[in-house]
């Protein structure tokens, strides 16, 4: 039997899918009023997909078609600007196009061998990161799929480092906020540590005296400190100073989780609540969250990129030749092997653009959460449940209980009007607006406090 060419060949049929797929890609990156959708129950969903994997196909045109009328329309918009739930996502135009390169070029971002030219790209938006947070030149990292899988390669780096300097406590333990994200409490299920809660003061901010305390109940048996730079659920700073202060007398590891909120050390409006950033001993910021890149990216780095891959480097004969070099491999930087380049699309955006717009939409955000809060306030039956920091505002409707949040909440995607889903603090339901799309606008979220009447 021959080889069947019509999958990898350039035939008619190739350059026919080819131009589906990219016109496709060009009308929605090139469109702004895409409706925000919403999902639909599995059987509906079924039904209408009807069955597209057989023997000899259905075609690209018709599979496109799919997509198109049924499957996209039941996932929701997240670069919407009323998409104001958990973290949205806001792609720049050019760092979502770039992704349609980083895959036609199939580029492999695991190793120097292989990819030097796109790691080469990768570490320079690295090494940027790395000053505009204040590490020194010689810090480093890898672009990992998400802030749960940056925390954890931190956190392993961290714990591999303590256990190097002949630490070997009957338990690890890590120390955080209360308020820190849950991908913390995953990170330490999965390395089998126990996490330590401390309380932070009443506005939600995480303090070195607070962090001490529990230090010096647990020894060295805390293998690392994790500070939160921008907490997901209020977007508020810990007191990162105070508690770098700690770590570094009492000589723990310092980790600092930003994947929401590091990006507005960017603006110069913000810069002032991460003071003693500069310590951290490693940190994550996602750009697919604030730092308008697409689907999926962590920025995760090492003030000692060592700690990182000696914690991490795979070994198998199959690698020597990776492995026994000095090059860099981002690969050997966190807990995976095959990666995509995805560092790519943030690079290309950083190029076309320069850094400045990326702080000038940055601050803009804050600014317009500070123009919500004070509208929030001036209406009698909304009330701030903390006044924001960054571009987190959460806020509650006197008189509702959970129930008239959710029903409030189904009417408004229901109604394509916005996606806004109901939040908690203490037990209390609230609303909450997380903004970071630059194309959210005043009049939009006023729009949607008119519907809480
Ligand atoms: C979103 C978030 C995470 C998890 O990041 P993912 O990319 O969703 O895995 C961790 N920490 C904070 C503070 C976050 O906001």
């Amino acid at each position: 039997m021959t080889r069947p060419a019509r999958m990898h060949d350039v035939t008619d049929e190739t350059r026919h899918i080819v131009d589906l797929v990219l016109n496709y890609s060009r009308q929605r990156l090139l469109t702004d009023d895409n409706p925000l959708d919403k999902p639909l129950p599995p059987a509906e969903l079924a039904r209408l997909a009807g069955v597209t994997i057989n023997e000899k196909g259905i075609g690209a045109q018709k599979a496109l078609g799919v997509f198109e009328h049924v499957l996209a329309p039941a996932c929701i918009t997240t670069d919407d600007p009323r998409y104001l739930s958990f973290i949205p996502s806001a792609p720049s135009k050019a760092a979502a196009a770039f992704d349609l390169v980083v895959s036609a070029s199939a580029l492999y971002g695991g190793s120097w061998l292989e990819g030097a030219g796109a790691v080469h790209a990768e570490n320079e938006v690295l090494r940027w990161l790395a000053g505009e947070f204040g590490l020194p030149a010689t810090a480093g990292g890898v672009f990992v799929q998400g802030g749960t899988l940056g925390n954890l390669s931190a956190l392993v780096a961290a714990r591999e480092t303590a256990r190097e300097r002949g630490i070997r406590p009957d338990r690890w333990r890590v120390v955080c906020s209360a308020e820190a994200h849950s991908s913390i409490a995953s990170a330490a299920r999965v390395m089998d540590v126990e996490v330590v809660t401390v309380a932070p003061d009443a506005g939600g901010v995480l303090h070195g005296d607070a962090v001490r305390t529990a230090l010096e109940e647990h020894g060295d048996s805390v293998f690392a400190v994790v500070a939160t730079a921008g907490s997901t659920n209020f977007g508020i700073v810990d007191d990162i100073a105070s508690v770098a202060e700690v770590t570094r007398e009492l000589g723990v590891w310092l980790h600092v989780d930003g994947a929401y909120g590091l990006a507005a050390a960017l603006s110069p409006e913000a810069r002032h609540y991460f003071a003693g950033l500069e310590h951290a001993d490693s940190l994550i910021v996602d750009p697919h969250k604030w730092l308008f890149a697409p689907f999926d990216a962590c920025a995760l780095l090492y003030r000692d990129p060592e700690l990182g891959r000696r914690a991490h480097t795979q070994h198998a004969e199959y690698l020597d030749t990776l492995t026994e070099t000095s090059d860099w491999s981002p690969s050997d930087f966190a807990a995976h092997l095959t990666r995509r380049a995805r560092g790519l699309p943030l690079w290309f955006s950083l190029a076309t653009y320069g850094a400045e717009v990326y702080r000038e939409a940055i601050t803009a955000s804050i600014t317009l959460a500070e123009q919500i809060a004070a509208e929030i306030e001036s209406r009698d039956e909304l009330e701030l449940v903390r006044r924001p920091q960054l571009s987190v505002v959460v806020f509650e409707r006197r008189g509702w209980d959970k129930a008239d949040y959710t029903t409030w909440s189904n009417r408004l995607l229901d109604d394509q009007h916005a996606f806004v889903t109901p939040s908690s603090h203490g037990g209390r339901t609230n609303a909450r607006f997380a903004i970071l799309n630059p194309r959210t606008r005043f009049e939009d979220l006023v729009g949607i406090l008119n519907t809480m009447g």
